[in-house]
This record gives C-alpha cells, structure tokens and sequence, in this order.
C-alpha cells in the first residue's frame, strides 16, 4: 500500500514516518509526485481541513494510491475554543509562533486558577483512499495554558501548554515525552490500528 503524505512540512514527514515505522505501509512525501500544491484552509474543523489538503494531493497522486493528511491546533475553553482551526495565523496571515504565543497570553491576561485556562491540542488524521473514500482518526491532548514561556524544544504553543499530569511545558518536556501523549501521536495510534487492520485483511484475502 502506497500512502503519500499531505503536507509540504519534511519535519511532518519524517514524524509521521517515525511513528509509523511497524507500519507495513510505504509512506511517500508529496515531493515524490509533484509537491504538496497550494490550498486554501478555510475548513471550520480540523477534519475539514484535513480533508481540502488530502483531497488537493490525491488529484495528482500515482492512480492506486492513497493519501494522509492531518490538521491540528490549540483550543482555549476560556476563549471559546480559540484559536482552533486558525493556530497558525491566529496573531494573523504569516504571524511567527512567538507572535501567535504573546497575543494568547495577553488574551488569557487576568485568568490566574488553573482551571480557568484549561486547553487541548487537537490533531485529525485524513486518510483518502485510491477511489475518495476518506476515513478520520482523532487525538487530543488536555492541559493548560502557562502564564509566560518555559523551555526550547517543539514549535508553535509548545512553551506555554503544560499537559495534564505534568509541573512543565512541552518545550520543556521535550520530543521524547510528545511522542507518547501529543494529540498527533493519539491520532497515528489509531490510525496505525487501522492500517494493520486493512493490510492484514489484504494478506488474508490473497493467501
Ligand atoms: P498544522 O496542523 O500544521 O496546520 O498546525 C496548526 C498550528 O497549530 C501550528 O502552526 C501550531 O501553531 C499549532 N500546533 C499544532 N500542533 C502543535 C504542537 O504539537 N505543538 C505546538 N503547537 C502546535
């Protein structure tokens, strides 16, 4: 089975690849046909993003093959569940993740209790069959928002979300500890059952 990755992010690549190394799948970049092309994110879900990427690779993919694509932010309870689906742009069109990071701690400004900037990393999987046909696979990770920055590994929100059951960020914790509890590695663990399920099927189906 042939799966290619929708995303123009080789760092996502290599994740991916990474978490789905007992896969027995072979997973290829979008570079290997064309490059990830250029799509307009305006899903009001994760999925729905999820989906215009995977769908926006699939048109030009080999015939025969598949596509993964995922989706992820940050969603504040205190905010309404903001920034959600627009994480990236959220200080706005091109904002660094240290400017996205300053406007939700002033956002946040005045919410000392914990309980009060309670958030999660959601991460939605899309994976589009040769013929369309598309199935989601969901991971979140609960936490809660610091009140200023710690720590350098990671990206985007890493320095301010501490995870439920843990005294430091992300960016602290480090790759190793993401691995097991990020919403992006939930939602690989299901679809990595998936994938296991369908090859196994396929070599019962052939012997
Ligand atoms: P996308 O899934 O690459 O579109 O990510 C959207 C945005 O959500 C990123 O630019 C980050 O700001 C944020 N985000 C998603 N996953 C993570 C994570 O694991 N750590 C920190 N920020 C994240």
């Amino acid at each position: 089975m042939r799966v290619y990755l929708a995303t123009g992010n080789e760092h996502k690549v290599e994740e991916l690849r990474g978490l789905l190394t007992d896969c027995p799948v072979a997973l290829y970049s979008a570079k290997a046909c064309g490059g990830m092309p250029e799509v307009i994110e305006d899903g009001e879900t994760f999925a729905a993003n999820a989906m215009i990427k995977a769908k926006a690779l699939l048109a030009q993919a080999p015939i025969g093959a598949w596509v993964l694509a995922d989706d992820s932010g940050l969603e504040v309870d205190f905010l309404g569940g903001a920034p959600g689906v627009r994480s990236a742009r959220y200080a706005g069109e091109g904002a660094t993740d240290q400017q996205n990071v300053a406007k939700l701690l002033s956002a946040m400004n005045g919410q000392p209790a914990l309980k009060s900037r309670a958030a999660r990393f959601r991460c939605v999987l899309c994976l589009l069959s040769s013929d369309g046909a598309a199935t989601f696979f969901e991971g979140a990770c609960e936490g809660t928002i610091a009140r200023a920055p710690t720590g350098k590994t990671g990206f985007g929100y890493d320095p301010v979300f501490i995870p439920q059951g843990f005294h430091a960020s992300f960016a602290e914790l480090g790759a190793a500890a993401k691995a097991e509890l990020s919403h992006r590695a939930l939602a690989v663990a299901a679809l990595r059952a998936h994938l296991k399920a369908l090859t196994d099927a396929k070599y019962d189906e052939t012997n």
